[in-house]
């Protein structure tokens, strides 16, 4: 048994989130006012029978102990562990590498506590009226903890000696260096210190600006054990509690946008500390909110390597599929929503100056921002070669799949029609282009009997087996990817798989979804690849994914079933949204018992 599993046995669901929130009996469940969005009736329901727990209402979701304190505390996966493994008084067998890494935090907190002194002492002079020009007041330095690094010897580097810190962990940790002769000397020298915290305000790197005009303008600690940029949002542990409260984040680029728009009130601002969002900086913004306004200033706004990034990344958060059975469960799937929209700033201003000298322009501008597609569609005009057919299909296959993880309906119809617009094609030839059938559909209409029999995996009796399963034959066969896109990581009642799914969708190969996925998944990971996939043809794996994928689904569809019919039953009358819910729940389970083999 792993030690998740072990963990949720000593678990009582109903105990768990009686901890967070005022649950009422009713029939054999319970129900409550869903706690993650706001509502009058209770569509939040909790089933001790399957330890599980599902909102109806607008949040559409469900899952485990896990995944409830995940959402509720805000933490990832392997904080969740250890707080509910320190609850059941489970030890968790610390790897050597986490050990490591608490002695890394605690080097970098060192050294920005050095640089502070250095600042607030003589030596900081020049940088303090760096600072108060810049319109940093005394206040926000302390909150952001910023600092100076010395301009001359290699003071840090004595410092820690002298604490008694050893010289090759500092080194590991990024802010002392050792030359190609052996000597080591302080990595940062003469800048103005920022400190980089993660989610949990523990240091994980510094950002450092010279303040000589030298280059590097800006020069970040190197990749660490730690440290790893494209993974940080700077001022997340400033900001989450106001993004959760307001479920709103802007996004800008530099350090001194966050600290100045911090300053001036507006406590939501992060920044992607490079020119574009990362997946993984996505993933972070999606547990925290889902409405987000990127801040860009026209010339990165222009950049194919801006939007190109912005398309992949976005396409972590929404990844479907459409098609013509879909449309009928269309709600139930996409009502888990998340709203990106582009602000484009005045040339020549980055949000820092902007605020400081017309926050009401700023204010104008992030309330403004358009629609992330309404920006995208007109620029495939400049981007493509759309004179051509080659450059129109290239087009819709970039864009389409975005408009159809949309999740409003008439927004989809709107963007659809428009790209038809800019490509200067027909709405029907576009919609064609959609409804190309995948390359293995062939294969598996000529699959012959005896074959679809012998690769059930669907015989096993224990239910959660299927769904292992099904995650095993996507990260162990790449070739399948394509035929997944329908599934969500609401049809994984696990936690530890929908998370392993989560990171799966954004990580094309085994190497990549381990060093995304938390340490303490490690062994789960390991223990999915282990599973015997039986099947080795391409033609019957893919029959027996799609076989265990309508299983999945119909799983789903059946609890989502029961506990909608439970909520009407509480409820005189039922709201006409649990209704429409309803009608599709059943039309799309209907569909895939006529599709049964
Ligand atoms: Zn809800």
């Amino acid at each position: 048994m792993s030690v998740v599993d072990d963990i949720k046995d000593r678990l009582d669901i109903v105990e768990v989130i009686s901890n967070y929130i005022t649950l009422q009996k009713a029939g054999r469940n319970f129900k409550a006012l869903c706690p993650f969005h706001s509502e009058k009736t209770p569509s939040f329901t909790v089933n001790p029978e399957r330890q599980g727990w599902h909102c109806f209402g607008a949040c559409s979701t469900g899952g485990d102990a896990f995944s409830f304190v995940m959402r509720m505390e805000r933490m990832d996966f392997g904080d969740t562990l250890k707080q509910l493994a320190q609850k059941t008084g489970i030890t968790l067998q610390r790897k050597h590498d986490e050990d490591n890494k608490d002695d890394l935090y605690t080097i970098n907190m060192e050294a920005s506590k050095f640089y502070q002194d250095v600042l607030a002492s003589s030596e900081g002079q020049r940088a303090a009226t760096y600072l108060a020009e810049r319109g940093v007041n005394q206040d926000t330095i302390e909150a952001f903890q910023l600092g100076l690094s010395p301009k001359i010897g290699n003071q840090l580097y004595d410092h820690l000696r002298k604490s008694g810190i050893d010289t090759e962990r500092s080194i590991e940790a990024g802010v002392l260096h050792k030359g190609n002769d052996g000597t080591v000397r302080d990595f940062f020298w003469g800048r103005l210190m920022f400190p980089i915290h993660d989610y949990r305000s523990r240091i994980t790197g510094f950002g450092a600006r010279s303040l000589d005009n030298s280059d590097p303008k800006y020069l970040n600690t190197s990749a660490t054990n730690i440290f790893d940029k494209r993974a940080i949002l700077y001022g997340l542990h400033m900001a989450s509690d106001t993004i959760r409260k307001h479920d709103a984040a802007v996004v800008v680029e530099g350090y001194m946008d966050v600290i100045t728009a911090h300053q001036h009130g507006y406590t939501n601002v992060v920044a992607s500390m490079g020119t574009a969002l990362t997946d993984r900086q996505v993933g972070q913004l999606k547990r925290a909110a889902s409405n987000f306004i990127l801040a860009l200033d026209p010339d990165a706004a222009g950049q194919e390597a801006t939007l190109r990034s912005l398309e992949s990344s976005w396409r972590v958060f929404e990844r479907r599929q459409v098609g013509k059975t879909r449309r009928s469960t269309a709600t139930l799937y996409q009502r888990e929503s998340i709203k990106l929209r582009i602000a484009t700033l005045p040339t020549g201003k980055d949000p820092d100056t902007l605020i400081r000298h017309d926050s009401e322009e700023w204010e104008r501008l992030t309330r403004d921002a358009v629609p992330f597609m309404e920006f995208l569609i007109p620029a495939a005009a400049s981007r493509y070669n759309i004179e051509t057919s080659d450059g129109k299909a290239q087009a819709a296959e970039a864009i389409l799949p975005l408009i159809t993880a949309t999740s409003n309906a008439f927004d989809q119809e709107n963007y659809f029609n428009k790209l038809a617009e800019v490509l200067g094609v027909s709405t029907e030839a576009l919609e064609a282009s959609i409804g190309k059938p995948s390359s293995y559909r062939t294969n598996i209409q000529t699959r012959n009997k005896s074959q679809r029999l012998s690769l059930s995996p669907l015989a096993n009796d224990r239910e959660n087996f299927l769904e292992d399963y099904v995650l095993a034959l996507l990260i162990t066969r790449p070739e399948l990817r394509d035929s997944a896109q329908a599934l969500t990581h609401q049809q994984f009642r696990k936690t530890e798989n929908k998370e392993v799914f989560t990171s799966w969708q954004c990580c094309p190969t085994i190497d990549e979804l381990e060093a995304q996925l938390d340490e303490s998944l490690h062994d789960h990971l390991s223990y999915l690849q282990q599973i015997d996939i039986v099947s080795s043809g391409l033609s019957s794996l893919e029959a027996a994914l799609n076989q265990s994928l309508r299983r999945l689904e119909q799983r789903h569809l059946q609890e989502l079933q029961v506990g909608l019919l439970d909520s009407v039953d509480s409820m005189t009358p039922p709201p006409k949204e649990l209704e429409e819910a309803i009608i599709n729940v059943n039309t799309r389970l209907k569909e895939l018992f006529s599709k049964r083999l």
